[in-house]
């Protein structure tokens, strides 16, 4: 039988919060209790970190990455940030179409598109964020709102390069409203993310693809996610930005990482 095993990630994503010294100062609280994780730890910084982040979580295995870049190679945007740059300044992931993305700054599927080959061509990891809107649930239309998501996000994505991809699949209603989606909803959820996954590419890619869970996600209910087959992982907002509840969803991360570390596929 042969196993497929996936990475399990904990990934933070600061938003526009911590200046260099506060980034620093968590890193060096953070560092004792990561010292040993057998999980993949991952920080999305603001841009301003990045460097003397990246240099500094080096030696403690935790990846920084950015929260956000441009599609472009380089040129004339004023404000925007390329693939490139946040590379050369030690990302070695990115974060792409997270709903506050989609919401405030309009982007849409086609850009964020764009942005994933970027990534990918740059050899950077992107975390790809879907979800629906309270409204699209409501309605009954959150596995075609997925679907598209994913389809349109993923169209042209080469399938050797897709296998550097993580998909996290974040409600919109459920990041920082204090509502996280149950253990179960979420499940089902990145089951049919899978299958999805496997329609685009193949059964390889979507079995290797680690899928995260993320809004409203706390060192009370992280287990809860961290236990179902289907989510190998956390993409946590507020809660990561405090050390010692950070601290605390790695240590529960690591302790029920044996649980669906390896995957059986086919007989
Ligand atoms: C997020 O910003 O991706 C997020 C999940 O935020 P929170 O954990 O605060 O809901």
């Amino acid at each position: 039988m042969e196993q497929v095993t996936r990475r399990r990630v904990i990934c933070g994503n600061w938003k526009m919060y911590k200046t260099i010294d506060q980034a620093l100062h968590f890193i060096d609280e953070l560092s004792p209790i990561v010292a040993n994780a057998n999980c993949n730890v991952y920080l999305a910084v603001p841009f301003t970190a990045i460097k003397l982040m990246a240099d500094k979580a080096k030696e403690l295995h935790i990846s920084i990455g950015a929260q956000n870049m441009n599609d472009a190679t380089e040129g004339a945007f004023t404000g925007e940030v390329a693939a490139l740059m946040v590379k050369d300044a030690g990302a070695s992931f990115v974060l792409l179409g997270h709903s506050e993305r989609r919401r405030v700054f309009k982007e849409d599927n086609a850009f964020i598109n764009r942005k994933v080959k970027r990534a990918l061509q740059s050899d950077l990891e992107p975390i790809l964020c879907i979800g629906e809107t309270f409204e699209e649930r409501e309605e009954g239309r959150t596995q075609e709102v997925l679907k598209e998501q994913l389809t349109a996000c993923l169209n042209g994505v080469d399938r050797e390069l897709a296998k550097k991809l993580i998909v996290a699949y974040e409600p919109v209603w459920a990041i920082g409203s204090g509502k996280a989606a149950t253990s179960e909803i979420a499940e089902e959820i990145q089951s049919f993310c899978r299958e999805t996954l496997a329609s685009l590419f193949d059964a390889e890619v979507a079995d290797r693809t680690p899928l995260l869970y993320g809004g409203s996600v706390t060192s009370e209910n992280s287990k809860d996610f961290l236990n179902q087959p289907n989510i190998d992982g956390l993409l946590i907002g507020s809660a990561s930005l405090h050390p010692e509840s950070f601290a605390k969803i790695i240590q529960l991360c690591q302790n029920s990482a044996s649980s669906n570390d390896s995957l059986a596929k086919g007989e």
